[in-house]
């Protein structure tokens, strides 16, 4: 008789997981809480608009493609991708930006232009990131990351060494680039892994890599297009996803987790992954089972969490492109107030995506589409008022630098903070990324994978290995297929 696996959520980590268990041979069911799959990656409707609720960046495509080719499919019969051109712009002031091209050789040109000698170092730069994408997805992403001897090998730690591990991301760009601006261009793609370049490692560059030379990539319709595919492809895999389903107790005796409590319903499974965020997921144990306590996570350094607004506007917006990221402050003073003293920022860095400048089903006809971030210290006081004040001060922002009036002709509008995180995906104080990924919280010192005390209950997504995002939380599902299907031998 073929195993029951339960998965708890259905974002990125718990859809792959399920497909990978179902390839394995496992009878696998998805419990999720809302009534969409996706997690923080749900889009929705409004007044003729198509939101992206949370990621919007598609990088390391080859993530996906291998996602998909696992189980002998192509992403494109799922969903299709566009790659950007430009990348992205910059603005650092008013009337004062820079277009990343998509062609890696025109980034040479503007790097050049920014200061004499730098296309050199970036090219020496990118192949240095390119060494360790490419290390780091052959030896170490893929790993359950269990103990420290699946990495305690002589050539696994020259490799390590290789990788930059020991070195911050900060002092490592600065051997490379002097001038502000280009350091902030190669500092930014980190910004993801919830930290600085102060408490990132150098290994990270590798984003760098995608960045500039794989490309920014954009699923049309939204990112619901890839996890509605991945739900599609589960489900030919013959997965069962139940929504509006919320997983309320997991039991387990004997070191086994054998039923969950499912909107008061007892449910009996012979394996688990807890694809939930990973704080909230123990609290559904008995503290006996448990990996960590409320102390353990009260010190980890959180990711940010993120104010979030989602405007329509019923007009065209031209100076700006898909993705827009407004660096006219000083970050260190913004990122001080996430990490050092928690507090709303004093002069915040934004983003603004604007995606219905590459598909047209997001916005009706000559409106645009904004999705407008914030990123803010998890944890802290999230009200109605508080919002409305940064509102106000990013609009006028961003009024100024594109030298657009775009208020007036709002005719949507809502935000997403801190209490939305917590109510809608049981997010640790509210986190929107999980756990920085510093070097403290790399590897073997992020919370496990496994769970010491239960033999067939796994734990997958942002809060474990390998680390916040889209593409890790993907690998981080798969890593706990495998080596729950491993436990039950299947
Ligand atoms: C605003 C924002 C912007 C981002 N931008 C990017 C980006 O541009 N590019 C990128 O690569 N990454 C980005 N990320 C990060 C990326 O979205 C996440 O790392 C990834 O989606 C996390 O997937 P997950 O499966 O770990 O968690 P989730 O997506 O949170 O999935 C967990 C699921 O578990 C469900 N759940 C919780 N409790 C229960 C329960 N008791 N019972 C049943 N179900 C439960 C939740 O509802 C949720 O659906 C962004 C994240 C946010 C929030």
């Amino acid at each position: 008789m073929s195993r029951r696996i339960a998965i708890i959520g259905s974002g990125f980590s718990g859809l792959a997981a399920a497909s990978f268990a179902a390839a394995g041979g496992a009878d696998v069911t998805v419990f999720e809480k809302n009534d969409k799959v996706g997690g923080r990656a749900r889009t929705f409707s409004a007044s003729g608009y198509l939101f992206d609720m949370g990621p919007s960046w598609y990088w390391m495509p080859d993530v996906f493609d291998n996602f998909f080719a696992s189980f002998g499919k192509k992403t494109e019969e799922y969903y299709q991708v566009k790659k950007l051109d430009p990348g992205f712009r910059v603005f650092f002031g008013r009337g004062d930006m820079l277009d990343i091209p998509a062609d890696t050789t025109q980034i040479f040109d503007l790097f050049e232009k920014e200061e004499k000698g730098a296309a050199d170092k970036l090219k020496r730069f990118l192949a240095e990131a390119e060494t360790k994408y490419h290390t780091a997805f052959r030896d170490f992403i893929y790993k359950p990351s269990a103990s420290i001897l699946e990495f305690m090998s002589l050539s696994m730690l020259a490799k390590a060494i290789r990788l930059d591990l020991f070195q911050t991301f900060e002092n490592h760009a600065k051997k490379f680039f002097k001038s502000p601006r280009l350091l902030q261009l190669v500092e930014f793609p980190i910004l993801f892994l919830g930290g600085t370049s102060r408490n990132i490692p150098a290994l990270y560059s590798m984003m760098n890599y995608s960045a500039f030379v794989q490309g920014t990539w954009y699923p049309m319709g939204g990112f619901s297009a890839i996890t509605n595919g991945m739900a599609k492809l589960a489900k030919e895999l013959g997965v069962e996803i139940l929504t509006g389903k919320t997983v309320e107790k997991i039991n387990a005796s004997s070191q086994r987790v054998n039923e969950l409590i499912i909107n008061g319903k007892p449910r009996q499974f012979d394996g688990l992954i807890a694809s939930a965020d990973y704080a909230h997921a123990e609290t559904l144990l008995e503290e006996n089972y448990r990996n960590y306590d409320d102390k353990y996570w009260s010190n980890r350094t959180m990711s940010p969490s993120s104010l979030i607004f989602y405007i329509g506007v019923r007009k065209k917006i031209v100076s700006l492109q898909h993705h827009n990221l407004f660096f006219d402050e000083d970050f260190t003073v913004h990122a001080s107030e996430i990490y050092d003293s928690p507090s709303w920022p004093s002069a915040p860095l934004f983003y603004v995506c604007c995606p219905s400048k590459t598909d047209p089903g997001v916005a009706p006809e000559g409106h645009e589409n904004l999705f407008i971030l914030m990123p803010l210290a998890a944890g802290l006081q999230d009200t109605q008022e508080l919002r409305e004040r940064y509102f106000d001060i990013i609009m006028s922002r961003l009024e100024k630098i594109t030298g657009e009036n775009i208020r007036p002709s709002i005719d949507y509008k809502s935000s997403y903070c801190i209490n939305d995180f917590a109510n809608d995906y049981n997010s640790y104080k509210g986190n929107a990324y999980g756990l920085a990924n510093t070097l403290m919280q790399t590897a073997i010192l992020k919370p496990s994978l496994r769970n010491k005390k239960i033999r067939n209950m796994y734990y997958a997504g942002q809060l474990t290995v390998p680390g916040p995002g889209v593409p890790p939380a993907l690998i981080s599902g798969q890593i706990a297929a495998e080596q729950l299907l491993k436990t039950l031998k299947i």
